[in-house]
């Protein structure tokens, strides 16, 4: 295949996975986005199969087998609660390739076997895959251990942490201009790669589960960087695109998240938020004697009157699987007059777009699902809250300006300001971020002990019944 024609597919295959990423911007378009990027990365790959520059089809065949049957082993396994996780140890597999990619490059090139210039531009990018590859590696390793609970979830602030970063980072960038300067042995790339591996899980390590979710999509831009890198390396300008989409798209996501949780990303990255457990006498103070339960009779009586119901789903519906409950119960309110709509917190869940995903699941109508500043004002005028699963995003505690509370100055859904709020929960433990919610002991709350989709389930049973 000519190279023109190449380059030609290349820029077709660009066309799709920006065109792709445009219509994942909305659930009505999400899937025709996806079968699109999807389709323009089916033609990189085809094109760059039946480029002469590759060595040869049996290789590729066998690592091709082995990727897809692990990874569909993977997929397949992995509850979506899961998710965070599985996208983490995709993140690092991207950067560890890049990283050996750029090196095994440099390899061939001084070998003969690739016939590139050994120029500023080779060997500048083969640095930057080799530092920002083995960072998204080793970061993604301790982030998928840190969610799958391997290792503690809590922040292990290591003593002179910055300074050991600082000086890892330095002799990085001190090896590159080794690398640069006498670009005569792989040596730099190697010795590159172990330190920043290093350094990846020394930057990881200090950070708390709870942000957990913001890192996997800094890790996740530092791989398709370290792609783009890699696609200098080879010359090839179909990974410089794709990796500069991902690379961006990464970190637009990451400075969102931040946002939604009124966090910098510095904060976020050093401050070594969840350090501090919220201790048992905490909890007490804030619940005892003041928490009062109802059942699902009782709640199913208040939904009776009420004219508006507002659902805030959060992590425990996703557990329970109880989405299609929650359209059951929806379905049923509605037949008797009662408005309902979702309350959607831009962090609910353990991914962003998280309890999106899963309402659109049971056929939720999309337009039930409002946003945060769209639903806060009208919580005011709503009768019934059913908070199903949620705990940190509705925690008054996010209000106060302590620096102590790791989600302090989060915005959350004012559920406190509706007539009552009925809380679906299996205890008082708290949600992610580890502290006690003082909605849980309001006048105007109301406890529902139990799993989420047996609940609702249970509310819609009482509904027929009467
Ligand atoms: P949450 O604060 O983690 O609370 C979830 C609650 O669900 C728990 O308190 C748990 O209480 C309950 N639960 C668990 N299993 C349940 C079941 N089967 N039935 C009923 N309840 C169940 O969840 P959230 O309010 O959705 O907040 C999300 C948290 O994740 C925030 O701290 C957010 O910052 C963090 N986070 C999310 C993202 C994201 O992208 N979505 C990113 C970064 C961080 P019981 O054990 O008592 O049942």
């Amino acid at each position: 295949m000519s190279n023109t024609l190449i380059e030609f597919f290349y820029l077709l295959a660009a066309v799709c996975f920006i065109l792709g990423l445009k219509g994942l911007g909305h659930p009505r378009t999400a899937v025709a986005g996806n079968v699109l990027a999807a389709a323009g990365m089916l033609i990189a790959i085809i094109v760059t199969l039946l480029d002469q520059r590759i060595v040869g089809f049996s290789v590729i065949i066998a690592g091709f087998a082995a990727g897809s049957i692990g990874g569909a082993v993977m997929a397949y396994r992995a509850p979506m609660t899961a998710m965070p996780q599985m996208v983490a140890v995709f993140n690092g597999f991207g950067g560890a390739a890049s990283m050996l990619a750029a090196g095994a490059a440099l390899e061939e090139v001084l070998t003969g076997e690739l016939v590139e210039p050994l120029g500023l531009r080779f060997t500048v990018s083969t640095a930057a895959a080799a530092i920002i590859g083995a960072v998204a590696f080793s970061g993604s390793m301790i982030a998928f251990a840190k969610l799958q609970g391997i290792i503690s979830e809590r922040p292990i602030l290591l003593p002179g942490r910055h300074f050991m970063n600082a000086g890892m980072l330095v002799a990085c960038l001190g090896l590159s201009a080794w690398l640069v300067m006498e670009p005569t042995s792989a040596t730099p790339v190697w010795a590159i790669g172990i330190v920043a591996t290093v350094l990846g899980i020394t930057l990881v390590i200090p950070i708390g589960g709870a942000d957990m979710p913001v890192v996997i999509c800094l890790l996740n831009a530092y791989s398709g960087a370290a792609a783009a890198g890699l696609g200098w390396v080879l010359n090839n300008s179909v990974l410089v695109i794709a990796g500069s989409l991902v690379g961006a798209s990464g970190f637009i996501l990451t400075a969102l998240m931040c946002r939604a949780m009124n966090r910098s990303l510095a904060n976020v990255i050093f401050a070594g938020v969840g350090a501090v457990a919220a201790s048992e006498a905490e909890s007490e103070d804030i619940y005892a004697g003041r928490v009062k339960s109802a059942s699902p009779e009782e709640v199913a009586m208040l939904m009776d009157g009420a004219r508006r119901v507002v659902i805030v789903p959060g992590y425990g519906l996703a557990v329970a699987h109880g989405q299609y409950a929650a359209q059951d119960l929806t379905r049923v309110l509605e037949a008797r007059g009662v408005e309902v709509e979702f309350g959607i917190h831009p962090v609910a869940g353990r991914m962003p777009g998280h309890m999106n995903v899963l309402l659109a699941e049971a056929d939720v109508p999309y337009e039930k699902l409002k946003e945060m500043d769209e639903i806060n004002p009208t919580f005011k005028q709503t009768d019934v809250v059913l908070v199903v699963g949620a705990n940190d995003v509705v925690n008054p505690l996010a209000r106060k300006a302590d620096p102590s509370i790791p989600i302090a100055g989060m915005p959350i859904l004012d559920v406190d300001q509706a007539r009552t709020v009925v809380i679906i929960k299996r205890s008082l433990s708290p949600g992610f971020a580890g502290i006690p919610n003082p909605l849980f002991a309001a006048e105007n709350s109301l406890m529902l002990y139990g799993d989420a989709k047996k609940m609702i389930t249970a509310l819609v049973g009482a509904f027929k019944e009467a």
